[in-house]
């Protein structure tokens, strides 16, 4: 029993955790990832470095992000009590902001003079766009160009902070062109430039490196909430895109073996239907972006098309170090739909006054769901990964409020 719960540093020297995760790039990026591993591992242990991060963490970011019991909404329920981690307010209102201004501040330390990173609904472009202004370093985003049309109000913020948006206009001209294409630019001077990936997915490093800078939200959680309770909560949970929040919020409890850890994944319109983005629950293992993991895939193992209400959750992917835990049986994976999200979105803002991003609102229609079973002695801890009004005016159309 414990030495399955000792959990070794993760990944090996491979970058692998179990069988999952690697480097499977073409060999022009070889070399200049390689470059990054390397770098990182020397700076990760560097004083000055891990001292500018924290500071910045506090004095910029807000941290330590408080944890709120919601009491209105455990007794609406009637059964265990929930609480929140809140990462909605952090600056820029989500948990991104943690690894984007690890991933600038490094590229400051490796001398590069730009970040060059893709986005989807626009979330990672903005989170990366603000370190970047923070530290002092070019910021170049590629977007496709119907994501561009769709999430204006992103791309004026990120024009605002002095990011270059690049549109992308061949292809599906959305995420999956996008990462073509900014893989492309930073490929053609990768001395200057940094790779920024937006999760804990891609090559290694990027899955111990996203991690390594969002593992401060566990941290602070499991010394918070030792010191409201007197003990460690019975379960914490956390939305699953790429698994970012959800393994910042897991690492400082995976050596707990009385921590129940639930990812909660998107059921879209159901997990009998094809449109969801349920990876873990209905993927088999496989490779995508130059890694391996589970893949919601077709017979030649194709990345299928997903979908989910919350765009930061829509992913064929997800990141290794959730499929190993997967495999090992210390991390379940649930699933909600997205009319679970939604009403859990409305009691949410109605019962304790918080409007959730439509990812976080996943975890919370999760734990909803769970506590009903539990007793008013039992706890849940979940990461409230983002605020809402971002979503606002598509919830407000979709409910016809
Ligand atoms: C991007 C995003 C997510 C999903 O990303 P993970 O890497 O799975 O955490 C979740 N919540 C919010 C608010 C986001 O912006």
């Amino acid at each position: 029993m414990s030495t399955k719960f000792e959990f070794a540093p993760m990944p090996d020297d491979t970058g692998h955790f179990g069988s999952y995760g690697g480097s499977m790039v073409p060999p022009p990026l070889e070399k200049a990832i390689a470059e990054v591993t390397i770098a990182y591992e020397s700076i990760r242990q560097d004083p000055a470095f891990r001292k500018e991060l924290h500071t910045l963490y506090k004095h910029y970011v807000g941290r330590p992000s408080p944890i709120f019991f919601a009491k209105r909404l455990s007794d609406a329920i009637g059964g265990a009590k929930i609480y929140l981690k809140r990462e909605d307010l952090n600056h820029t209102g989500a948990h991104k902001i943690n690894h984007a201004i690890g991933e600038a501040l490094l590229a400051k330390y490796m001398g590069k003079k730009k970040v060059v990173a893709e986005t989807g609904a626009g979330q990672h472009g903005v989170a990366m766009a603000t370190a970047c202004a923070l530290v002092g370093i070019e910021c170049e985003i590629h977007m496709g160009q119907i994501d561009i049309e769709k999430e204006a109000p992103n791309v004026t913020r990120m024009k605002v902070l002095g990011c270059k948006v690049v549109p992308v206009t061949f292809g599906t001209r959305t995420l999956k062109d996008a990462v073509d294409s900014a893989f492309e630019a930073y490929l053609a001077d990768p001395e200057n430039q940094l790779y920024a990936i937006g999760s804990v997915v891609g090559p290694h490093p990027f899955p111990m490196m996203v991690r390594d800078f969002q593992q401060i939200i566990g941290e602070e959680a499991r010394d918070q909430f030792q010191e409201m309770e007197g003990r460690l909560p019975d379960y914490v949970m956390a939305c699953v895109g790429g698994g970012s929040n959800a393994i910042g919020l897991f690492t400082a409890f995976l050596n707990d073996p009385k921590v129940n850890i639930v990812g909660v994944e998107p059921a879209g319109k159901g997990l009998d239907t094809s449109e969801h983005a349920a990876t873990m629950t209905l993927g088999k293992p496989g490779a995508i972006h130059g890694f391996k993991c589970y893949v919601l895939q077709d017979e030649e193992g194709e990345p299928l098309p997903v979908h989910s209400i919350a765009s930061g959750l829509d992913y064929p992917g997800v990141g290794p170090q959730h499929s190993y835990l997967k495999d090992i049986g210390r991390v379940e994976y649930q699933s909600a739909t997205d009319q679970e999200c939604l009403d859990a979105f409305m009691t949410l803002s109605r019962k304790e006054g918080i409007i959730p991003a439509l990812e976080s609102a996943h975890a919370v229609a999760y734990a909803m769901k769970l506590a009903k079973q539990l007793s008013p002695e039992q706890s849940i801890l979940v990461n409230l990964s983002g605020r809402g009004d971002k979503d606002l005016d598509f919830v407000v159309e979709k409910l016809g409020l």
